[in-house]
């Protein structure tokens, strides 16, 4: 009902649907009050250039002057991919918790190397969230993506444009996915810690467009691009060791996180300890993803991604990115060790 109203709204005639694999039948769902001039149903993980292409000109062929994504990240990202060159309008409804529907950021793959840019022709005009469209998603991996959203909130802490108000976004992000993602893990059908899942997942992704990608997205980029890992898993996965690798740098932030995960730093407690020690409860309560190996990463692949990321990685990270220190992070992902950031350095 609110979409029609919203194609209405926008003066569209011509619709372009993108929807692939179990999002066509919730896109059909949802188009029932719509004409849809075109159906493409070609999307695949991470955006390789040729399903691009295909898109474009299948959006050209129907001379479509609107694009409906009904779909998690890599569905808007296709729809992104249209808009970034036609300037076609982008009605998002989303069916995860990416967040990528609450972003200008795109992102296209091609010869493992997956690029991310900034445009505001691919943030979409209108986003309709619907909770009872993510009571599908199966509760694995439901748990990966809120954890996704949560990466957006604590990278966003430190990204390059981080500032006072997008901290303020990310946090309050965290606060609810953090009560989000323990209640959907109890009763995947329980519409209000869905909805709170997607409140807390657009707060996240206002928070991460406008701080920037910080080191946790331009590992995942990485390790999504060149070794077509599945995004909303290695998040799960990396997130804590670069809250590990950057929390003892940026203690005062590490303290918000904490009390915000739920668990305050306690007297005499390392801000950076509590912070990660918080982070692992929220995972264990989830049973989140916790080795990089459990998605096909192998040791052999270490070298060329400590290599593509030293060459993306933000200067302006809290801690210094070093190859050592990169190459123990990702050996911590990639076999599971429990995330713990250094010891604090005694004082002299
Ligand atoms: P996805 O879109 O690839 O979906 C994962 C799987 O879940 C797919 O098999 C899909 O068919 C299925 N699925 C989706 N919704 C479902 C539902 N309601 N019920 C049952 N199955 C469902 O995964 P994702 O993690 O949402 O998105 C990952 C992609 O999004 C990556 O390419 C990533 O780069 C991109 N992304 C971009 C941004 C951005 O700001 N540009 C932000 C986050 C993610």
């Amino acid at each position: 009902m609110n979409l029609a109203a919203e194609v209405q709204r926008l003066g569209s005639a011509r619709v372009m649907t993108i929807a692939g694999g179990f999002e066509r039948q919730l896109a059909e769902r949802v188009c029932q009050s719509i004409d849809v001039a075109c159906w493409f149903d070609q999307v695949v993980q991470h955006v390789p250039v040729k399903n691009a292409e295909a898109a474009r000109a299948a959006a050209a062929a129907h001379d479509v002057d609107l694009v409906l994504c009904v779909g998690g990240g890599s569905t808007t990202g296709l729809a992104k991919a249209v808009a970034l060159t036609t300037g076609l309008p982008i009605v998002a409804v989303p069916t995860t918790y990416a967040g990528s529907e609450a972003t200008n950021v795109w992102g296209l793959t091609e010869q493992r190397t997956k690029t991310t840019g900034v445009d505001d022709r691919v943030l979409p005009v209108t986003v309709v969230y619907d909770a009872a469209l993510t009571v599908s998603l199966p509760v694995d991996l439901s748990l990966a993506s809120g954890l996704n959203s949560l990466a957006h909130c604590v990278d966003s802490l430190w990204a390059p444009e981080a500032d006072p108000i997008n901290e303020a976004l990310a946090l309050e992000g965290a606060r609810a996915l953090a009560r989000a993602l323990p209640a959907i893990a109890q009763d995947p059908s329980d519409l209000e810690g869905r909805e709170r899942a997607l409140y807390g997942c657009y707060l996240a992704a206002v928070a991460f467009a406008s701080a920037g990608s910080g080191l946790h997205h331009k590992i995942c980029h990485v390790l999504g691009g060149t070794f077509d890992l599945p995004h909303a898993q290695t998040h799960a996965v990396v997130l804590p060791y670069v809250l590990a690798f950057n929390a003892p740098a940026v203690a005062d932030l590490a303290t918000r996180l904490a009390a915000t995960l739920g668990h305050p730093v306690t007297p005499g407690q390392d801000p950076a300890t509590a912070a990660v020690a918080a982070l692992n409860k929220l995972r264990n309560a989830l049973d989140a993803p916790r080795r990089l190996a459990d998605y096909g990463l192998t040791g052999a692949d270490l070298p060329e991604a400590v290599k593509r990321v030293l060459e993306v990685a933000p200067a302006s990270n809290p801690e210094p990115i070093t190859e050592a220190g990169l190459t123990a992070l990702l050996t911590d992902a990639l076999t599971g060790a429990i995330p713990a950031p250094p010891a604090p350095r005694a004082a002299h």
